[in-house]
Formats: structure tokens, sequence, C-alpha cells
């Protein structure tokens, strides 16, 4: 098995997670995500989670040098020997250098392209699992009963920076801060654009040749 370094880029709500998760199933490697680490901090009162909470409710990215340490050493662990996904990082120029700097060589990035606003449509509908980190969209990926999470049964409820005026801010930053990633990783050769499809399974297919086609150059 070839060792896949994948990073998924998009807007939020552009559906990284969920793309995420089918890929780290169908190849058997981690998905790292900085958000659900991030939330999972906040909700444990951790130091992280205190510095970072006032950043994330605003919707504004959480400092560089946190989520680049955080990363640091979650790569380090064994499961990521075989490859990994990294889903909501890096978000900014600096993070993508920081993991050049720790020699991590990523073969892959897949960015999700989604218009600003079906990206605000999107959200609106979005539901999340507070207790697993498990997400789920009302119309586009439900829970099976469509009120508690699938994965453990805890109530499902909206993410505080999902509320709309939020989403608006997270997109300028994404454009500002994030989108620049696409020439960075561009300029290495290793960047697919993958325009997301009104049904998950469509954009699933284009993602999964995008990597295929990657891992036949590794
Ligand atoms: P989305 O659903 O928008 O992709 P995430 O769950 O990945 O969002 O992230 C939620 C919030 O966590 C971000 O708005 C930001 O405040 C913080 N965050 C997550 N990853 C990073 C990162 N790599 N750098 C800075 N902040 C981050
Ligand atoms: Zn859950």
């Amino acid at each position: 098995m070839k060792n896949l370094k994948l990073i998924f880029l998009g807007a939020p709500g552009a559906g990284k997670g969920t793309q995420s998760d089918i890929v780290a199933e169908k190849y058997g490697i981690p998905t790292i995500s900085t958000g659900v680490m991030i939330r999972e901090a906040i909700k444990n009162n951790t130091e992280m989670g205190l510095a970072a909470k006032a950043y994330t409710e605003k919707g504004a990215l959480v400092p560089d040098e946190v989520v680049i340490g955080i990363i640091g050493e979650r790569l380090a662990k064994d499961d990521c020997k075989n490859g990994f996904i990294l889903d909501g990082f890096p978000r900014t120029v600096p993070q993508a250098e920081a993991l050049d700097n720790m020699g991590v060589k990523i073969n892959c990035v897949v960015s999700i392209e989604v218009a600003d606003d079906k990206i605000v449509e999107r959200m609106s509908g979005r539901r999340v699992c507070a207790k697993c980190g498990a997400s789920y969209h009302v119309a586009y990926k439900p829970s099976q009963d469509g009120v508690t999470c699938d994965k453990c049964g805890e109530t499902l409820s909206i993410r505080k920076d999902d509320a709309p005026e939020v989403v608006l801010d997270r997109l300028t930053v994404y454009h500002n801060q994030t989108e620049p990633l696409k020439e960075f990783y561009g300029k290495k050769g290793v960047l697919s654009l993958v325009e997301g499809q009104e049904e998950v399974q469509d954009t699933t297919a284009l993602t999964l040749k995008a990597i295929e086609d990657a891992i036949a150059k590794i």
C-alpha cells in the first residue's frame, strides 16, 4: 500500500469531513480534523480549549502556533505511519510551511469547490453530535432518525459557529487565509480541484478518482 498523505481543502461546509470519513474507511488510514480536536479540547476545558474558544465562536482562526502544536503531536503517533488525511489543516500558508518544516511530504491535496451562496444554504442544515463529533446534514446526510447521533445516540445540535452571520465571517476567512493554499500546493503539483456535487456520492466518485490519480504518481 502506498503511503497516502492527503489534505482536504475547501470552504467550511464544503463537505471535507464527509469525504474524509469515506476515504479514511476505504484506505484504512486515520482522519485528523483540527476542528474536531479543538471542539473536544473546548468541551474538556483544557488549556488549549480555553485559548481556542473565543476564536472559534467568532468564526476566526485559532492562532497558528496552537494548531501547529496539536498537529505535530498527532502526526507523531503510530497510526499515522501508513498515511493520513488532514481535514481542516492547514488553513493558512504558515501552517502549510510548518508541515514542510516537520518533513511531512503531502502527496495529494483535494480542494472541494462549492460556491459561497451554496455554502450558506448548506450550513443552515448542518447538525452535529456534541458527544462524539459526528456531523450530519438535514438534507444531504441525515442521521437515521433525524434527531439523534447514529454512532452514539446523543441528541444532535447546531454548532454555535454555524449561525448565518458567523458563517459569512468564516467564508471571508477562508477566501483570505486558506484559499492561497491552492496556489501553494498547485506549485508543488499535488493539487486537484473537485467540484462539489448535489449528491454526496457524486462528489465522492470525483474525489476517489483524484486520489487514485495521485496514488499512481507516488
Ligand atoms: P469547518 O466545518 O468550517 O470546516 P472546522 O470544524 O474544521 O470547520 O473548524 C471549526 C473552527 O475551528 C474554525 O472556524 C477555527 O476557529 C478552528 N480551526 C479548525 N482548524 C483550524 C486550523 N487549522 N487553524 C486555525 N483554526 C482552526
Ligand atoms: Zn455521536
